[in-house]
């Protein structure tokens, strides 16, 4: 069974300290819930969250209890408690109220640029220090930037993660490992997520990203 995934950020006011790529995949208030009602009842989509940003707690929790949705949140550990992050403390309620929470890596790095050591600390140590903050297994990760290649792939395997996300585009087999993920960005609307999630496997741009991705997956 096919899945689409789809990826939210931060929900709300930007303050000061957002940088202007992020901006760009930063949702007003009520684009966001426009867009959750799109997803509403519609089979086969799952919702994840990134970064960790305070707005996860504020804002996107509370509009999908409301409606019922579930959602996994993928936080970038080290950086929880810092301002305009969620508290650990927030993540551990997340993780009650039943939400599943995913490592994020722990600083928001660029995992193809690091190190072994430095990578082994994002994705293996991240996962350690967030199953004992919330005090259960930690089996899922995204990649931060959707940035990934066969090395990281491995990492990520010898870590033990079950699922990682990307940014793939298109959609996803439900079982499968590598999930590919459609960020939702800040120029999107109803209209323009209706048509992502209705988009067949054979359109022209979904057909060159999958040509992208079996490449990227390669080197
Ligand atoms: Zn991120």
């Amino acid at each position: 069974m096919k899945v689409a995934n789809v990826t939210f950020h931060g929900i709300g006011n930007t303050g000061t300290d957002v940088c202007a790529e992020e901006r760009d995949v930063w949702l007003r208030e009520a684009q966001f819930k426009a867009v959750l009602e799109v997803i509403r009842g519609r089979v086969g989509v799952c919702i994840t969250v990134d970064d960790g940003n305070a707005s996860d707690m504020e804002i996107v929790a509370p509009a999908l209890r409301e409606r019922n949705m579930g959602a996994s949140f993928f936080v970038p550990v080290g950086l929880l408690g810092q301002s305009g992050y969620m508290s650990k403390s927030d993540v551990r309620q997340l993780a009650e109220a039943g939400f599943v929470i995913g490592s994020h890596g722990m600083k928001h790095l660029d995992w193809r640029k690091l190190n072994d050591d430095d990578l082994r600390c994002e994705v293996h140590d991240s996962r350690q220090i967030l199953e004992q903050m919330i005090g259960r297994s930690v089996r899922e990760a995204s990649c931060p930037f959707g940035s990934y290649d066969l090395r990281v792939l491995r990492f990520l395997k010898q870590a033990g993660y079950r699922r990682v996300y990307t940014s793939d585009r298109g959609s996803a087999s439900r079982q499968a490992w590598l999930q590919a993920r459609n960020t939702i960005s800040a120029w999107d609307d109803p209209v323009s997520v209706e048509k992502m999630l209705s988009k067949g496997p054979l359109s022209p741009d979904l057909i060159m990203c999958r040509i992208k991705t079996a490449i990227k997956r390669l080197r």
